[in-house]
């Protein structure tokens, strides 16, 4: 990647300094995974409400300009969108995006992760949430864990680094693997993010017992041995430890028991072209309109500039009574 202008992010209202852009490239997913969806599924945009591959690239210049360095393709399953490493091969040439990752569910990894890593994508999480092939497929309705770990297997194979495991821990359902995903850590190369149960928009499956915080995990995690904490990453909302002698870390991301909205420092574009200043915040920037108005760069950078000015200093994901977002996580990019 070319070098570029030393500025790094635009500091929000909160001293935060937004550098990263997590882009949702389709709200169409191969899998129904019960804490995420319904069975049937959820209402589909039409094709044409998805921005273009180039309105994604131009969103991506406008964005590095203002200082945006990282940038997260997810969906959705984004593997799913045809020509996906041309995408990846054009963000990669964008003058200051220094990272490109993927959140994906990873079925379509074996075939694909070749061209993308050629194309310049580094890293990858993957979501598994049970290490049984019975129980993977039911929590996903109907997907093959087989498939899933040999695309890792490969990924590894190709040098992708980090390769992180996300689970969400759902009690009665897959918490008593949790021990089992921590010692992944110990036996592997991989790390491993705990991410608490939250109440999205379209599932209904959600219920406060169903939650397994990020205390209790941790607590199940200590029978395999003390954890370390480590200084990972100096933002973002995981926080780090690691078990001794471990090679992959342990991550966990807390919406539910605390806050981590101190250290966000993202912003989020949804599949249809808005701008999510918050996860779970209903304000949306239409960029989309905007670009298919025919607005300059200028305007698109003024957009982007007041998404980061109204971005929430806190989510109200614990606020009673809750507020359910009405669109789906698929839609908004988790
Ligand atoms: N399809 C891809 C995948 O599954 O990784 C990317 C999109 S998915 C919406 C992104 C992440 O959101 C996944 O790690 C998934 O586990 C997480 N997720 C979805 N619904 C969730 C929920 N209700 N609570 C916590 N995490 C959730
Ligand atoms: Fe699809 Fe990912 Fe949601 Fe599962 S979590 S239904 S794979 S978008």
């Amino acid at each position: 990647m070319e070098e570029t202008t030393e500025i790094r992010g635009v500091a929000d209202r909160y001293d935060r300094i937004i550098d990263y852009l997590r882009i949702s490239i389709t709200d169409r997913c191969n899998l129904r995974c019960v804490y995420c969806m319904p069975s049937k599924g959820v209402p589909l945009l039409r094709h044409t409400a998805l921005l273009t591959y180039e309105e994604i690239l131009r969103t991506v210049r406008i964005a590095a300009c203002l200082g945006v360095r990282k940038i997260r393709i997810t969906g959705g399953e984004p593997l799913i969108r045809k020509n996906l490493s041309w995408l990846i091969a054009s963000i990669h040439r964008v003058p200051g995006i220094e990272d490109i990752s993927l959140t994906t569910n990873g079925l379509l990894l074996l075939d694909t992760i070749g061209a993308l890593s050629s194309a310049g994508l580094t890293r990858i999480n993957v979501s598994v949430d049970s290490l049984i092939p019975e129980r993977y497929a039911e929590i996903t309705r109907g997907g093959s864990l087989d498939k899933v770990l040999a695309g890792i297997r490969r990924a590894a194979e190709l040098g992708i680094r980090p390769i992180k495991i996300n689970m969400v821990p759902i009690r009665g359902v897959n918490d008593d693997e949790i021990m089992a995903f921590a010692r992944l850590t110990r036996d592997t190369q991989y790390d491993v993010r705990f991410i608490e149960f939250m109440p999205t928009g379209a599932n209904d499956f959600w219920s406060p017992d169903r939650v397994v915080t990020t205390d209790q995990i941790m607590q199940r995690v200590q029978e395999l041995g003390a954890l370390s904490p480590i200084r990972h990453r100096k933002d973002g909302p995981a926080r780090y430890y690691s078990l001794a002698g471990a090679q992959g870390v342990i991550g966990f991301i807390s919406p539910i028991s605390h806050h981590f909205c101190g250290s966000c420092n993202r912003l989020r574009l949804t599949s249809d072209g808005k701008l999510r200043p918050c996860l779970f915040s209903e304000t949306e920037i239409d960029l989309k309109s905007a670009m298919r108005r025919g607005a300059p760069d200028s305007e698109l950078e003024r957009l982007l500039r007041l998404a980061i000015e109204v971005k929430p200093q806190a989510h109200t994901l614990t606020s009673t009574p809750l507020v359910r977002d009405r669109r789906p996580m698929s839609a908004i990019g988790g």
